[in-house]
């Protein structure tokens, strides 16, 4: 078979390493790749979307995996796009994918099925923000592309205002609604499902770890790690979010008309009355994605090409007993910007760990170097929480490039 992969980072990275050990050998291409992926994929070179399609119309691929999430919204929709070129694409199409696109429209289908999400306004208006101000702390949300800086979790009435004259009066983010809602309190949690149409499986629970420094300090990244395990949740409170979250929302999914196939990451909180639901996502996250799929057994590749073709068939996947963790490290300078060219030293000592590449490129002498914020994911997996962590940090000290940033935290959970 021949896959095509959308995305060039640790998650994509992730994604092709566990479609490269499928039972049988595929073919496999992405788009655009990277230096790191190309040693599994071949890069496809495609300026646009619609180059791209005519691309694997032309090169008979016979399965598109969907890992960024822009395409999915981008012209009339990767999957739009690919079905309208015969491609089974595991991904959602445009008009579902607007869940993860527009937080307005995800909080209207929240409430419309009567999921449990924090009580919210949608306003157009900076005066109407204001009023909408009635308890803190509260959550003020940009309904639009923000580059990770449009949720600002506000303690104070004077830090909410200030993000109001920001957001809908300067226009930092240009045009868009503010999504202002209460402020929920628990530990977070993230569940994947794989749907297709009407059928769900739900996949192995993760938790990531959004702040730059230890403790959840410091300014929200891409992702500072994560950990995924199936013990990270009992049983009793998994079967309440399927039943309470997972359910329906694939049934609204159906109602609504809104057609889809592919990853669904639903972004959690277990409040002291249940578990709420704070996104979606319409993909798989990064860095979830690199903790989970190594412990990923099973015709991945079949599981994938037979859901996007309508079938879903959970017995082609299971997942691995244990812990998986997932240590991500950062370029100088990240959150607020990142620092390309830094020689990576170590990668060819990492022994019992997995290196997946989030930001890295060959110099012209062949090395690698740091390429981006998030640079290197190095995940272990362990029969225990505390071997796999170990494992993970002492397999992360061996690499080593200036101005690398790491939490040294990930794997610790809140009931430490
Ligand atoms: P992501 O990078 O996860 O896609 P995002 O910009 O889409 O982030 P959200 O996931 O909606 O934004 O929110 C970011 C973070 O803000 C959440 O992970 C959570 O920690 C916090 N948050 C969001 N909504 C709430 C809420 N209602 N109550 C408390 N905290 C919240």
């Amino acid at each position: 078979m021949k896959i095509l992969v959308t995305g060039k980072g640790g998650r994509e990275h992730a994604l092709i390493t566990a479609l490269s050990e499928s039972l049988e050998a595929h073919e496999l291409f992405a788009w655009p790749g990277s230096d790191a992926i190309a040693s599994l994929a071949k890069r496809v070179d495609a300026a646009s979307l619609p180059e791209l399609i005519a691309w694997m119309k032309s090169n008979a691929i016979d399965l598109c995996v969907a890992g960024e999430e822009a395409w999915l919204v981008k012209d009339e929709g990767l999957a739009n796009m690919c079905e309208q070129a015969g491609i089974p694409c595991w991904g959602p199409y445009k008009e579902a994918a607007q869940l993860e696109a527009s937080k307005a429209f995800a909080k209207h289908f929240l409430k419309r099925h009567n999921i449990p999400t924090a009580s919210y306004t949608v306003c157009t208006n900076a005066e109407e923000a204001r009023a909408a101000l009635t308890e803190f702390p509260i959550v003020l949300k940009f309904d639009g592309l923000a580059a990770g800086k449009g949720v600002a979790v506000c303690l104070t009435r004077e830090e909410a205002e200030e993000f109001i004259t920001d957001v809908m009066e300067k226009r930092i983010f240009g045009a868009g609604n503010l999504v202002v809602e209460s402020c929920l309190i628990g530990p977070e949690l993230s569940v994947f499902a794989s749907v297709c149409d009407d059928q769900y499986h739900i996949l192995m629970p993760a938790r990531d770890y959004k702040r730059i420094r230890d403790n959840d300090q410091g300014p929200n990244t891409g992702g500072m790690g994560a950990v995924a395990s199936r013990e990270i949740v009992t049983p009793e409170v998994l079967a309440r979010i399927e039943r309470e979250i997972v359910q329906p929302t694939v049934k609204g999914l159906i109602a609504d008309g809104l057609r889809y196939r592919g990853f669904l990451y639903f972004g959690l909180m277990l409040t002291s009355s249940g578990p709420y639901i704070i996104e979606y996502n319409c993909r798989f996250g990064d860095p979830e994605a690199e903790a989970v799929m190594p412990m990923v057994r099973g015709d991945f590749a079949n599981y994938v090409f037979q859901a996007a073709k309508g079938s879903l068939k959970p017995e082609l996947l299971t997942f691995a007993e244990g812990w998986s963790i997932c240590v991500i490290s950062a370029s100088a300078g990240y959150p607020a910007s990142s620092r390309n060219g830094d020689v990576i030293s170590g990668l060819g000592k990492v022994e019992g760990a997995r290196v997946y590449h989030c930001g890295t490129k060959k110099n012209e002498a062949g090395q690698f170097a740091t390429n981006g914020g998030r640079v290197l994911a190095v995940v272990a997996n362990a029969a225990t929480r505390e071997e796999a962590r170990a494992k993970a940090y002492a397999e992360t000290d061996k690499i080593n490039f200036e101005g690398m940033q790491l939490r040294s935290d990930i794997g610790q959970m809140h009931f430490d």
